[in-house]
């Protein structure tokens, strides 16, 4: 074009010197990630926390090195679930995460307020600067598998961390109510428009086993994991049930200690994802 200015990030023209402006943010230069998850919800309350967490609890009893980045910054839960109450220390040098029990590196907004019941009340661009800066400033040590636990929703926050930071994949997680095929609709749509492949849709509080007769009850209505997956073309699909018992472990910051069976077939996807590709 004769009056291309080079500028493609203000221009909407698809000519053949087009350069695609990547928003991807380095990590930290001592840090090594080899594959980033990203677990997503349409709203909070769904056990997106939980899911992220199960998820880097069977990573992490299969050998991997797992990292675990909470990116619910005003909503953080991962270190309540696992009982972790140190602080990340860290100097203009990089942060260093905290581990939990088994090992898995974690950073949170939690590990760096003074006190934890602290609320976070700041504007949208502070929240995704900390999620990003949770990314680019700590020194994440030779990771195999990082989760991150996103925040819910597709607004302002969630984008700009899908926009800074490269994933291998992402996993959805729902519960069955009547809403859901708009929420996995859009998830998916984000996450083709970010090029990254949807690994799982976890449908969580997805029936509950009545402890006297054994009987399963959709509390919630009918399951719509399989259709959904089937429609969206979702590799691999996970029902969890309410379970009195998993509340208890991760109220009790024992989430180690739960059963990650249900996810075990979108495990073997993440598994199978492809590593991160990004220029240091
Ligand atoms: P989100 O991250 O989507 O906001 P959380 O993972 O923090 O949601 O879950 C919200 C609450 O519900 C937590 O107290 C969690 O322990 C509980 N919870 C989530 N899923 C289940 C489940 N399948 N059975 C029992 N309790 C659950």
């Amino acid at each position: 074009m004769a009056d291309c200015t080079h500028d493609c990030s203000s221009c909407g023209s698809n000519c053949s010197s087009r350069k695609e402006t990547s928003f991807i943010k380095p990590l930290h230069k001592k840090a090594k990630v080899k594959k980033v998850i990203a677990v997503a919800s349409g709203k909070g309350g769904v056990g997106k926390s939980l899911v992220t967490s199960l998820l880097a609890v069977r990573a992490a009893a299969r050998g991997y090195r797992v990292a675990l980045l909470d990116a619910d910054i005003t909503g953080p839960s991962i270190p309540k679930m696992f009982g972790v109450h140190s602080h990340a220390t860290g100097d203009d040098k990089g942060i260093q995460p905290v581990k939990t029990k088994s090992g898995i590196q974690m950073i949170s907004m939690n590990a760096l307020l003074e006190h934890e019941d602290d609320p976070v009340v700041w504007r949208g661009s502070l929240i995704a600067g900390a999620a990003v800066q949770f990314w680019t400033d700590v020194v994440w040590d030779n990771v195999d598998i990082m989760f991150i636990d996103m925040p819910p929703g597709t607004g302002d926050v969630p984008l700009s961390v899908y926009q800074s930071i490269p994933l291998s994949g992402m996993v959805v997680v729902t519960t069955p109510q009547d809403l859901v095929e708009m929420i996995v609709k859009k998830a998916v749509n984000m996450a083709g428009m970010m090029n990254v492949p949807v690994l799982g849709l976890a449908e969580n509080m997805s029936y509950f086993v009545c402890p006297d007769c054994g009987k399963e009850h959709m509390i919630f209505g009918t399951s719509k994991a399989e259709r959904l997956g089937e429609a969206y073309h979702i590799p691999a699909t996970a029902r969890i049930p309410i379970d009195p018992h998993i509340a208890s472990l991760a109220d009790a910051g024992k989430i180690e200690e739960a059963d990650t069976d249900p996810l075990a077939e979108i495990f073997a996807q993440i598994e199978k994802a492809r590593e991160i590709q990004f220029h240091k």
